[in-house]
């Protein structure tokens, strides 16, 4: 079967790869860029390598796993040597109580000992908790907030849970999907044990992980055994349109027009709403309504003394409720070893939220200046800026609003049907963002092309 994979990111290397374990494919992959890896990519700051986008991947997920050992790089992955976050509110660094579930207690010690909170918020924050436990009431619906306004007070949901969860999202947590941003949370007030298995049981990984020359190194790899397994790989080459055919999809790329038994869409959701338009409108206009957040994410190799943070502190969360562009900074070398030089020691510095457009107007000196104003305050130290680099990701977070897994069920039956099956989707914005979640969706896809069924 001739199958063409839109989108060079990991989502569409990964399904092409599941494709491969199959060897009755022929498959071809179109990225519209001249690098692969979309979000996934490093550059230069101050001479060190460091990634522009995500910098790390949970370990929790198995297909990514067997990406992993089929391309025999186990040896390669690295995880952080820090992983405590600290938050930042009323002018003070706070550590967050450890054994929280995505920053929910379980416990009245949990509540007691968070000084995130004033006293007065964790005696209200207690009684709201310990009033909803004794009810034992479920709460209905998908909004996330409301859900967790049920359990516990409006101070901790703000201060607490919105910078965590809503952190890794750009969005508030009220108005997101909590099945999907935060099952785990779920998962505890349903009473279920959190899941603890990693991705292979046998190798009993930390959470997080990399690879030692960097995530793109996966990017490299992936393409390399994707071309001694006969993938072609196309970079520089925007598809522009499908046309549904009686036997297949006619793929039109730049000066090409090639025809294909099915399809699998692994764009951002907008370009694969674009490229189904004249398919099935619906299901184009669905994932055109999904909402995306832009953020800016300004790497510098700073000087200055830094010795004051906990080497266990990966890095800050600013709350919403903190008057700062800044919503979260990597301590680098607490992270990752290698970022450190002589010269100083790389900060990442996360901006912008959902419907924040602030931050993207500025020119990157003025906000390079404003938000080494606020890192100086936030970690209290006097930093030197030796070098930098501004990385927008414009429209790069999706939104997950209630009941999103609906909305993507009704645009996969709809497409299925309108296209006879013929075109899949893939990508992160239909399970989850993370990089293992974006696998998981390739197998499915690539199962799904394979006839084989779920
Ligand atoms: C700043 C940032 C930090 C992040 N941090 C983390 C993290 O720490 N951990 C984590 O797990 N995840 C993180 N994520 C999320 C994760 O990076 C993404 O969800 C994931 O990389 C998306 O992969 P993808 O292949 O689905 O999409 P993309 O990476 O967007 O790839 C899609 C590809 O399709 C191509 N394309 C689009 N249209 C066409 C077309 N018409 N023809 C041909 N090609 C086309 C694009 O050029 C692109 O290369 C982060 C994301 C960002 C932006």
């Amino acid at each position: 079967m001739k199958v063409a994979v839109v989108g060079g990111g990991i989502s569409g290397l990964a399904t092409a790869f599941f494709l491969t374990q199959r060897n009755e494919h022929e498959v071809t992959v179109y990225e519209k860029e001249n690098c692969l890896g979309g979000k996934i990519r490093g550059s230069e700051v101050g001479g060190l390598l460091v990634e522009e986008g995500p910098d790390a991947f949970v370990t929790r997920s198995p297909e990514i796993f067997e990406i992993i050992a089929a391309l025999g790089v186990e040896d390669q992955l690295i995880h952080p040597l820090a992983n405590r976050a600290l938050i930042y509110r009323k002018k003070a660094l706070h550590y967050l109580p450890a054994g929280l579930t995505l920053g929910f207690p379980a416990t009245k010690e949990h509540i007691f000992t968070n000084k995130v909170l004033t006293p007065a918020e964790r005696m209200i924050t207690y009684a709201k908790w310990r009033l909803a436990n004794a009810r034992n009431q479920s709460v209905d619906g998908d909004d996330l907030g409301n859900i967790l306004e049920h359990y516990i007070s409006r101070s901790y949901t703000n201060n607490v849970l919105d910078p965590l969860i809503g952190g890794i999202n750009a969005a508030s947590i009220h108005g997101a999907s909590a099945e999907i941003t935060a099952p785990q949370i779920l998962n505890l007030l349903k009473g279920l044990q959190p899941v603890t298995h990693m991705g292979r049981p046998e190798m009993q990984l930390p959470p997080f992980a990399s690879f030692k020359h960097g995530l793109d190194f996966l990017i490299r790899s992936l393409n390399q055994y994707l071309e001694s397994k006969g993938t072609l790989v196309l970079k520089d080459t925007p598809v522009i349109g499908l046309r549904s055919t009686d036997t297949g999809v006619q793929v039109a790329a730049h000066e090409s027009l090639e025809s294909f038994d099915k399809v699998v869409l692994a764009t951002p959701s907008r370009s694969a709403g674009d490229l189904i338009q004249s398919i099935s409108p619906e299901s184009a206009a669905l994932l055109n309504s999904i909402r995306r957040a832009s953020i800016i994410m300004t790497t510098v190799l700073a000087s200055g003394d830094l010795s004051h943070i906990d080497s266990q502190v990966s890095g800050v969360l600013v709350p919403r409720t903190e008057p700062y562009f800044t919503t979260a900074i990597t301590i680098g070398p607490n992270k990752w070893p290698t970022w450190r030089s002589d010269e100083g020691v790389v900060l990442r510095i996360s901006s912008g939220r959902l419907e924040e457009r602030a931050h993207l107007a500025l020119e990157p000196e003025t906000l390079v200046h404003l938000l080494m104003g606020e890192v100086q305050e936030v970690l209290g130290s006097d930093i030197k800026v030796v070098d930098y680099r501004v990385s927008s990701w414009k429209e790069s977070f999706v939104r997950f609003s209630p009941y999103h897994r609906q909305l993507i069920l009704k645009v996969q039956n709809k497409l299925a049907q309108e296209s006879d099956s013929k075109i899949e989707l893939a990508g992160s914005y239909l399970l989850g963002s993370g990089i293992p979640t974006c696998v998981r969706t390739a197998k499915l896809a690539a199962i799904k092309v394979s006839g084989q069924t779920i």
